[in-house]
């Protein structure tokens, strides 16, 4: 038990960073400047902001944790955000929602079942997934490693890319 209270915070960091990697691997998919594989990549961690509340209180992180950042309406104000200000602006929109829905989907099976409040702030309820992995799980490994392996991949490919 000690154990895994220890490693808590280590998954916690090894998740985000999987958001991270997942959004710069969509990011990747097609050529595109960086300024616009800045917007897909911050369209997949954004949502994240929501949990700053925990550097106030608990009640402040549990009225605005997964609800604020994981809602379909900051969703469509990253996607129109991706839309408005990249160069290509309508691959950069949808690798954005791509982007925010892979960090949904991640978040809902990957992470101990913790509702989402999709439709906040129109309405509280929430929606979880019965059949959900917990972070300390070789699943959940195995999506880590295979995302670590995609980055690398897609650096290679970018670095071969790169004229000398
Ligand atoms: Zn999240």
């Amino acid at each position: 038990m000690v154990r895994r209270d220890k490693m808590a915070p280590v998954l916690t960091a090894l998740h985000f960073l999987t958001h991270v990697g997942q959004s710069w691997i969509v990011a990747n998919l097609g050529p595109g400047s960086a300024k616009d594989r800045w917007l897909v990549v911050l369209a997949g961690v954004l949502l994240d902001l929501d949990g700053v509340g925990i550097l106030w209180s608990q009640s402040a992180y549990a009225a605005m944790h997964l609800a604020a950042g994981h809602s379909l309406l900051f969703g469509l104000v990253l996607v129109a955000a991706a839309v408005l200000w990249a160069d290509a602006r309508w691959v950069t929109g949808a690798r954005a929602a791509l982007s925010f829905l892979l960090h949904l989907g991640r978040d809902v099976v990957c992470t101990g079942g913790l509702p989402i409040r999709y439709l906040w702030p129109i309405t509280d309820r929430s929606w979880s997934y019965e059949g959900h992995w917990v972070l300390a799980s070789w699943p959940n490994a195995a999506v880590m490693a295979g995302t670590l392996l995609g980055v690398v991949a897609v650096a290679a490919a970018r670095t071969r890319r790169t004229p000398r």
